[in-house]
């Protein structure tokens, strides 16, 4: 399955790419995290784009194109993937395509998350990642069982700085111009599914799975 997830920063792409890699077996691809953990190694690449991402600004097309046609030439990702935060713009869209047909493949479906502007700032600003593993929680939706602590690597927690409030709004803004504009482009190609992402992940998940004929 070659899957896209749309949608806002915060709209629940990263949870469900993670709840579907097992059942579609196919591998989360979050250009989100590729670039932090450019940045967390102190690449040239992160440190490129570590000015764009701490201001909620795109990171520029020649540093990031490079990175996911790399991703997607890595050996898990040659039956399939879950595409999560690429493409970003049709531009990046049209990119992704010819790569695809040069490997002879297409996308199966692109499937949107829609969340309202207000619910996604009260989300992100709550969100927590570890400075080590990258791991993320919620203060309130999903806390760690230690203030500040990772479970998983007992690393510090800490808030992005593009999680803090105006960075988020600035975020839903080039959402708004850059990415939206996707949707009608996927439309047209009748690869769409919207999902309301207002509920809990299993509902999430369920619908998604309908939407891709899966149950
Ligand atoms: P995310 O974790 O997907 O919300 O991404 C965090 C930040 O990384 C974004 O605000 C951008 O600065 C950058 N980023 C992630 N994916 C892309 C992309 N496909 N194109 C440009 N910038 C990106």
């Amino acid at each position: 399955m070659r899957l896209v997830l749309l949608g806002p920063p915060g709209a629940g792409k990263g949870t469900q790419a993670r709840m579907l890699e097992s059942k579609l077996q196919a591998p989360q691809i979050a250009s989100g995290d590729l670039l932090r953990t450019a940045v967390r190694n102190r690449t040239a690449l992160g440190l490129q784009a570590k000015a764009f991402m701490d201001t909620g600004a795109l990171v520029p097309d020649e540093l990031v194109l490079g990175m996911i046609e790399e991703r997607l030439g890595q050996a898990d990702a040659q039956s399939g993937f879950i595409l999560d935060g690429f493409p970003r713009t049709v531009a990046q869209a049209e990119v992704l395509a010819s790569i695809l047909a040069r490997r002879n493949e297409k996308l199966d479906k692109v499937v949107a998350i829609t969340v309202p502007d207000e619910e996604i700032v009260k989300r992100i600003s709550g969100r927590r990642t570890c400075r080590s593993c990258g791991a993320m929680y919620h203060v309130i939706y999903e806390p760690p069982r230690n203030m500040n602590v990772c479970d998983k690597c007992s690393g510090d927690l800490y808030q992005r700085e593009d999680d803090a409030e105006h960075t988020v709004r600035a975020r839903l803004q080039v959402y708004a111009s850059s990415t939206r504009p996707l949707l009608d482009y996927y439309g047209r190609s009748r690869l769409l599914a919207e999902i309301d992402g207002i509920g809990r992940p299993e509902e999430i998940e369920h619908q998604i799975l309908s939407a891709l004929g899966i149950n």
